[in-house]
């Protein structure tokens, strides 16, 4: 799949896992979905197509952040309540990272291992965002155990999952693209609704 199908089914995930009810939420959706959902491709970061998608995140996250920084949402406090683990879990965050970087396409990344590895880091991080960054992490395996080259799914273990059902860049990928986003937009619009009803 692309990587812009991954960010937006990975955004759709994390936000119908979140449920979010208040704008605080709906920016915890948001960080833990844009990144969920791509990095297992962070070895492939090198391709600018790719590289592009990793902006995107970026700008979503910094984005979520500074509207949770100046309308005191509660994340960034959260964050700085506990430094120390905080810390920790951007270190190992950092850490998985790189190594995700050095590392052979669809291997590492792009297993149940390393979903667990990263998701505990995120959770040190803000706890909040652990499931719903693990849940848009596992939407990307899903979609790219569709294509014909097998996931690695319990890595170092040698064994893979490959259903052979599309190819990137398919209509099927356009298709979960335009769903990815149409749900991402409802479940942000509802979120806010809910926040200003509540
Ligand atoms: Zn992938």
């Amino acid at each position: 799949m692309m990587g812009k199908t991954h960010f937006t089914i990975g955004l759709a995930t994390s936000l119908l896992v979140m449920r979010p009810d208040s704008l605080g939420e709906c920016a915890a959706a948001l960080i833990a979905g844009s990144f969920g959902g791509i990095t297992p491709d962070v070895d492939t970061m090198n391709q600018s197509n790719s590289s592009r998608v990793f902006l995107h995140a970026l700008v979503t996250t910094l984005g979520a952040l500074v509207v949770d920084f100046f309308m005191d949402l509660g994340i960034c406090e959260a964050i700085l309540a506990n430094q120390t683990r905080a810390l920790l879990g951007l270190i190992g965050f950092v850490t998985l990272w790189i190594f995700g970087y050095f590392s052979d396409h669809r291997t590492f990344t792009h297993s149940l291992t390393a979903m667990f590895l990263f998701s505990l880091c995120v959770g040190c991080i803000y706890e909040p965002l652990a499931l719903c960054y693990m849940a848009a992490y596992l939407s990307h395996l899903l979609l790219d155990m569709l294509n014909k080259k097998k996931i690695p799914l319990l890595y170092p273990l040698d064994f893979g999952v490959a259903f052979k059902f599309c190819y990137a860049s398919s209509k099927v990928d356009t298709v979960f693209w335009y769903i990815g986003g149409i749900v991402s937009a409802v479940m942000l619009v509802l979120g806010f609704i809910f926040s200003i009803t509540a």
